[in-house]
């Protein structure tokens, strides 16, 4: 492997470890507080927990989480769903303390108090975890997913099963900004009834999501050789969806030296990842141009690094899953399938040992990928066509649609 100046994949993804060691106390937030450091509450009986942003005043002169306003909003929202909050739910924050008029200054604050909702989750063992605005999205995300989450209106309403914790996530917005909301423009209402209508669908899902955990490096099969690779693709040759992806060493397929560097194939029994030279390019040629099925994310990239290095577009693309993704829902930021494959099949994050390695100066620049070690690459690339397969099942599914 590779041993220059960039950093290893293990270190990278070793970020994740390095923000949950417990730093109570670096914020200073409990030297301004009258209740530092607030513990969960509620009895949790329905094994649901609510995760807050940070105690407000209210909360801070009594010692206890959502017994202000907001609070107040959630026991009527919750009353009208059959629940009692504080019998049924467990409630928590995403900050134990609260900060000085209620504003967050330093957003490290909720990487140092992560460990608590770590803590308190792992403790808990919640079936149900509804978090209440991005702060509260953040705070599970950098755990869970990646440290940014991106705005709170890409999560809201989404039933994430979860496999890290066997539970389910279903984000909301934070009671505040619906109580906020302009009644004038019609906003509060609407706001309302989103949140009214999210909540409802947390608590359709049913008790844990997974009763057995899909071991995805095991499902992907790395093929090293090209001859091995060349007859292993014949067998997709089929009449069923198969999804295929490219790793590639640019965005762009048009400079002379544009490589595409592996390749992927997923019918959802078998999923293979090889590297592209060889005996398998002509195989793919032909496969790429018969009429299997195709399955892709963002067909385009595909089809353009076919005509330029092959001289032929896949033919008979039917799913796409960024397009199909924007047809279900037309929010921003939540068609690629990265962030697909978390919000609907729970999975891990994937990318983040191999982000910088795809850092570019342009799109027709060279990037860093073929330093990573191949194995970790043909994992990485065998995911995404596991997961648009799988994806694309899912869009099938919800949009009445066959695959
Ligand atoms: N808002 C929150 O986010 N948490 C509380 O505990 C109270 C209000």
């Amino acid at each position: 492997m590779f041993q220059g100046l960039l950093p290893s994949e293990e270190l990278l993804s070793r970020r994740h470890v390095l923000t949950m060691l417990p730093q109570c106390g670096a914020c200073g937030l409990h030297k301004t507080c009258k209740s530092p450091k607030m513990h969960v509450d509620g009895k949790g009986k329905a094994k649901i927990l609510i995760l807050g942003e940070a105690p407000g005043r209210e909360e801070d002169v009594q010692g206890r989480p959502f017994v202000g306003v907001s609070g107040d909003y959630l026991k009527q929202v919750t009353r009208k769903l059959g629940l009692d909050l504080r019998e049924d739910c467990w409630l928590f924050n995403a900050l134990s303390c609260r900060p000085e008029n209620n504003k967050i200054k330093n957003k490290k604050s909720i990487e140092f108090c992560r460990p608590f909702v770590i803590k308190a989750i792992q403790e808990l063992q919640p079936e149900l975890i509804i978090p209440l605005g991005k702060v509260a999205v953040s705070s599970l995300s950098g755990w869970i997913w990646k440290e940014d989450p991106g705005p709170i209106s890409r999560w809201v309403g989404w039933q994430i099963p979860c496999q890290q914790l066997n539970a389910w996530i279903c984000p909301n917005y934070h009671p505040a900004h619906v109580l906020r909301a302009d009644e004038k423009t019609g906003e509060k209402l609407l706001l309302e009834k989103f949140f009214y209508h999210y909540f409802r669908k947390a608590l359709d899902c049913p008790g844990r999501p997974w009763k057995s955990l899909p071991n995805y490096e095991s499902k992907i099969q790395r093929i090293y050789d090209a001859e091995s690779a060349q007859k292993e693709v014949q067998s997709f040759f089929t009449s069923s969806p198969v999804a295929f992806d490219f790793e590639t060493d640019r965005l762009k397929p048009d400079h002379p030296d544009a490589k595409i560097l592996c390749c992927s194939l997923s019918d959802g029994k078998r999923t293979i990842s090889f590297p592209w030279y060889g005996k398998v390019v002509e195989a793919m040629k032909s496969w790429l141009t018969s009429p299997t099925p195709k399955v892709g994310a963002n067909s385009k990239f595909e089809s353009r690094w076919c005509l330029a290095k092959l001289g032929a577009e896949p033919k008979n693309w039917v799913w796409d899953t960024v397009v199909n993704a924007h047809i279900l829902d037309g929010r921003r930021g939540i068609t690629g399938v990265k962030f697909q494959s978390f919000a609907l099949l729970g999975a891990d994050s994937y990318e983040e040992g191999l982000k910088a390695y795809m850092q570019a100066e342009t799109s027709n620049t060279e990037n860093t990928l073929r330093h990573v070690n191949l194995d970790k690459l043909l994992l990485y690339c065998g995911k995404d066509a596991l997961f648009e397969l799988q994806i694309a099942k899912i869009q099938a599914r919800q949009l009445g649609r066959s695959l």
